[in-house]
């Protein structure tokens, strides 16, 4: 995997950003196979296996104690984070500075992967997956380091993965089959003919394709690149796809030794596991055979400050789901600000710019938003600490040309601003209070976050642990603000007006900027192919011949370690909880260790409106928290909900019935948590929700829903298997088709049409409308999270705030009183209902739903079991080995659909035949599945089962889901019971003829003349372009 700002579920913030939103829970122990921590016996300056011991610290404010220690040898760092926390931690991470755009460091993080010394197996990674438990397993190459963390909740699992993980980067094969296979390659358009033309194939050559095919990430790449020229910042780690062609097997292995050394890496690992078998393995197997070597090689310099500011103009795609080309324009002006190794200076940077972009109330929200000329801020906004040099921008997306100076221009006024009046103090302490509560919420992977947010630092200073005291940070910020009233206003003036480091970035779509792309790819192919001789032909054709030789042979995996069955927990976890009805309002109250935190959640029932109302549900809960109520305008009320709660959500539920497909329960789930103190506050800012009339701001209205729209098509092409996954579910579930109308690509197309229909001042009365139906107490069922201690205080305040809720004075009608609804679909009785989406990409998602079982039936577990055999002996070889997609699988959806999704794909048609292969790929093979193939499917499934959850969400599924701890407790044991007859009953059942026309099948991709689906048969296409 590659992202220039590492995983993109991680929003770009600063090492302590990330360490204050991530915080886990203490979770029990649920298989007791750790041998306990070993932390006490840990004293500065004592040896252990070679290592020393550097430091020790408590760390109070997160219950951790960190143990910093160096190889003495070789000088590599090891980081230990003890925390009562099973969801146990390891990373090996190492600097690697690229100085080209091959994508050396990326191919050679999935080349090492490939296979090992100790465990000389095609893809042992890809098989691991399979025989652990593993709640995190991956790989990522960042601008300037390369990770491979895990993490485990059980201890032989923990073992086994680390000897994995650390021969795959300290002995990898690093064959060149599979550097063709990850990297780049030529090859025969048809493989098996050396008469066919030349072409470049390859994992990685596709997976940026992949990337550079959102926009966004256009953006964010050359920003960096633009900003940070002189060292390796200046180039792309990941690769460029015109580049990557470049690179060769011999510097591959040559980047390996000079990066992949004991002295170039540092090594995580967290939770309650022992330490001291991990020091000792790793030194006796690894680190006692090497020499210090210098890391020097790997540094990267402060970047030289410009003198003045600069500007740049680049282009990018069409986004042919958006608006109008004219308004697809992206200006963004970026600074350079501090040195990530500096923590303070750091957290600083971090802590203006919140409050500078974030909420009504910033300065910049109310200068470059709420003139409402734009599409709002581009996702790049904020601030970047994964580079040395840490980076602030300030975008926007959806800009008139005419517009460009003006964005300029209205930045540079409001920094003035600042500088001359500072900030509103309500909006610092809104800030700071922020930072509080996210202290104490615990989430289920704190370990991986910390790890996170500590690596761009880290990779850069041994001075580590202290950047772990946050406290120290914020009482340090609060004691400058008391001693000096101008301090924030001359930080500003210093960073961000003084600073000539300043970037400003135009981004414009190009219509022919696809064709400019081909045309090079084309010329790189010829540039490639030109001087070669038959002869050469014929040694392309062999490699290749024998790579996929190698890519069909049977993988001997019993070498590698697994998992048994006892390690699997035969019992669900059960929550304590009480359920009680207050003042005719159900609540379950689930007890647990909240860490001072109430958590409210709430469903409201939506059966009482129309149609076209539930259409604008996505909208409404959008807009309906940023309108301001009759008591306070938005500003205020904004003000009073960040300086007392974390924020109030509001989503739409739609939960699929456990016993009957096509079903489901409609409504929206409303949330919000805030610290014991502050709960009558919290219920207070409810009431005012709940007693929203009439507003009459339509400007502001209007200005939310374009924001609204502008942000639609926003990662589709990042996560375009999801969207694949649920328009083809939609041709076949009346439960999937109506989460399409209210959150797919159907939700998109209406959207377009209501703003080009409607007149803002009707739409905000219908919003408001739907207010006045769904905010009524008859409606709504509750959920509380809290901490058994303070519980009858909690308990008397809500009962109080249940009691003073506005009611509907009619009575329920008979639809608000049965909460699951049927949905339908429309289906062809004699074809197959096939969608292709056209999207302006260079490469596809496909997808094939197929309807089953409901998840109570017997049928389900098998059917689960089955998907995940599926995808790993049969989908990712085929879809992802032979054919170069970046991924390709398939799953069983809880509405009953089983889906096959490919993710990134230079194909599309001939994806589906795949697809549709599956059966008679299973008659054929399922003689020669194993009992340990079989056992591998159920891990794969009990890890998603067993995942950790946080005490914010203890009890939640009961709550959303009506699925209780007997109901799972079923599941789990017919899932442990499924044999290989049960999966052949089921594939038959489903996945053959007979079943065929519960089928639907979807691409979405680029218009392509080779798309040709008049010939095939049973298919009803249609295509959608917009
Ligand atoms: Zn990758």
């Amino acid at each position: 995997m590659w992202s220039r700002r590492i995983v993109s579920y991680i929003k770009p913030n600063s090492p302590v950003q990330k360490i204050l939103r991530g915080l886990s829970q203490v979770t029990k122990p649920k298989t007791v196979t750790s041998k306990g921590s070993d932390v006490h016996n840990f004293k500065i300056g004592e040896n252990y296996h070679g290592f020393q011991v550097k430091d020790v610290k408590d760390i109070t404010e997160f219950r951790i104690t960190a143990i910093y220690l160096i190889h003495e040898k070789t000088k590599a760092q090891y980081l230990h984070l003890y925390r009562n926390d099973n969801n146990n931690v390891f990373s090996v991470n190492f600097r690697t500075t690229p100085m080209t755009s091959t994508g050396l460091p990326h191919i050679l993080e999935h080349t090492v992967l490939c296979g090992s010394e100790l465990f000389p197996v095609r893809d042992p990674f890809f098989k691991m997956l399979n025989r652990s438990l593993a709640t995190f397993m991956n790989a990522m190459t960042g601008s300037d380091y390369t990770m491979y963390p895990f993490s485990t909740q059980n201890y032989s699992d923990y073992r086994n993965l680390q000897k994995i993980y650390l021969d795959a980067v300290f002995r990898p094969n690093l064959s060149e089959l599979d550097f063709m296979q990850e990297g780049w390659r030529l090859e025969h358009t048809d493989p098996n003919e050396i008469n066919t033309d030349i072409i470049i194939k390859g994992i990685v050559y596709n997976e940026m394709k992949g990337v550079f095919s959102e926009n966004e990430n256009i953006l964010g790449q050359k920003l960096q690149n633009l900003i940070l020229p002189d060292h390796t910042y200046g180039v792309i780690s990941g690769g460029d796809p015109m580049e990557i062609p470049n690179l060769t097997w011999n510097d591959l292995k040559k980047f390996h030794v000079d990066h992949y050394h004991p002295s170039n890496c540092r090594i995580y690992s967290y939770g309650n596991f022992p330490l001291l078998p991990s020091l000792e393995y790793i030194n006796n197997e690894y680190f006692i055979k090497y020499a210090h070597s210098l890391p020097s090689n790997t540094e990267v310099p402060k970047q030289k400050r410009w003198a003045e500011p600069k500007k740049e103009e680049i282009s990018c795609r069409i986004d042919n789901l958006s608006e109008n080309p004219e308004k697809q324009n992206t200006v963004s002006i970026s600074l350079l600000l501090s040195d990530n190794t500096n923590i303070y200076e750091t957290f600083l940077m971090q802590f203006l710019t919140e409050l500078l972009i974030k909420g009504p109330n910033a300065p910049f929200y109310k200068s470059m938003i709420e003139p409402n000329f734009s599409g709002g801020f581009t996702p790049s906004t904020g601030f970047d600490g994964q580079p040395r040099d840490t980076i602030l921008t300030v975008g926007l997306q959806g800009v008139k040309k005419e517009d460009f100076d003006k964005v300029v221009q209205l930045y540079e006024e409001t920094i003035n601003n600042v500088v001359e009046n500072g900030f509103d103090p309500q909006h610092i302490e809104s800030v700071l209070h922020r930072y509080e509560l996210s202290i104490k919420h615990e989430t289920s992977n704190f370990g991986l976050n910390l790890l996170f947010g500590l690596t761009p630092t880290w990779n850069h200073t041994e001075k580590i642990v202290s950047a772990l005291e946050v406290n120290n940070l914020i009482d340090k910020l609060k004691t400058e603000l008391k001693n000096n009233p101008n301090y924030l206003r001359d930080i500003i003036k210093q960073y961000f007006k003084d600073n000539k480091h300043r970037l400003i970035l135009i981004m414009s779509p190009d219509k022919n900027f696809d064709s400019k792309l081909e045309k090079s790819e084309k010329q790189l192919i010829k540039k490639k192919t030109k001087g070669l001789t038959e002869k050469d032909k014929k040694i392309i054709f062999e490699k290749c011949q024998e790579l996929q030789k190698q890519q069909t042979q049977p993988a001997n995996t019993n070498i590698l370690p697994t998992l048994v069955i006892d390690d699997i927990s035969a019992d669900v976890e059960k929550v304590d909880k009480v359920q009680v009805t207050v003042n005719n309002v159900q609540t379950q109250i689930n007890r647990v260790n909240s860490n001072g935190i109430v958590y409210f959640k709430a469903i409201l029932n939506t059966n009482d409106l129309s149609p076209e109302e539930q259409m604008q549900l996505p909208l409404f809960c959008y807009v309906i928290n940023k309108l301001g109520t009759t008591r306070l305008n938005y500003r205020e009320f904004d003000s009073l909900v960040t300086r007392k709660t974390a924020g109030l959500s509001f989503n739409n539920h739609i939960a699929e019935s456990l016993f009957h497909l096509h079903t489901y329960e409609p409504g929206i789930c409303i949330s919000s948590y805030c610290l014991e103190k502050n709960v009558e506050s919290m219920w207070d800012i409810w009431h005012q929700i709940f007693k929203i009339s009439d507003i009459i701001d339509v400007q502001r209205f209007q200005m939310l829903v374009q924001l609204y729209v502008a942000n639609l098509t926003h990662g589709i092409a990042d996560a375009g298997h999801v969207y694949a996954m649920q328009a083809a579910s939609s041709l076949v579930s009346g439960s999937a088709y109506q989460v399409e109308l209210l959150s797919g690509l159907q939700h998109i197309s209406y959207m377009k049409r209501l703003i080009h229909t409607s007149n803002y001042k009707a739409m905000l009365e219908e919003i408001l409308n739907i207010g006045k139906i769904l905010f009524d107490r008859k409606k709504m069922r509750v959920a509380l999270n809290i901490s058994p201690e303070n519980q009858s205080d909690i308990l008397h305040s809500y009962e109080n705030f249940i009691n003073n809720l506005p009611e509907a004075e009619k009575q329920l009608t008979p639809e608000s009183e049965s909460t699951y609804v049927t949905g339908k679909v429309w289906a062809p009785t004699d074809a197959i209902h096939c969608q292709h989406h056209v999207m302006n990409i260079p490469v596809s998602y496909c997808s094939k739903a197929v309807l089953s079982v409901p998840y109570t039936h017997p049928d389900f577990p098998k059917l689960s079991c089955l998907a995940r055999l599926l995808s790993s002996k049969y989908l990712h070889p085929e879809i992802r080995e032979k054919h170069g997609a970046y991924g390709g699988g398939a799953r069983l959806r809880p509405d009953g659909v089983f889906s096959f999704y490919s993710y990134r794909d230079p194909r599309n048609l001939d994806t589906l035949n795949v697809f549709d292969n599956s059966h008679k790929w299973l008659q054929e093979h399922l003689d020669t599945i194993t009992e340990q193939d079989i056992f591998e499917a159920k891990l794969g499934v009990f890890q998603a089962v067993d995942a950790p959850i946080p005490p914010s969400l203890k009890g939640c599924e009961e709550f959303l889901k009506r699925l209780t701890p007997d109901i799972k407790q079923r599941y789990r044991a017919d899932l442990m019971a499924v044999e290989k007859d049960g999966l052949r009953l089921v594939a038959d059942k489903y996945l053959g003829e007979k079943n065929v026309l519960n089928t639907g099948k979807v691409v979405i991709g680029p218009k392509d003349a080779k798309m040709d689906v008049t010939k095939r048969d049973d298919e009803l296409w249609t295509v959608l372009d917009a």
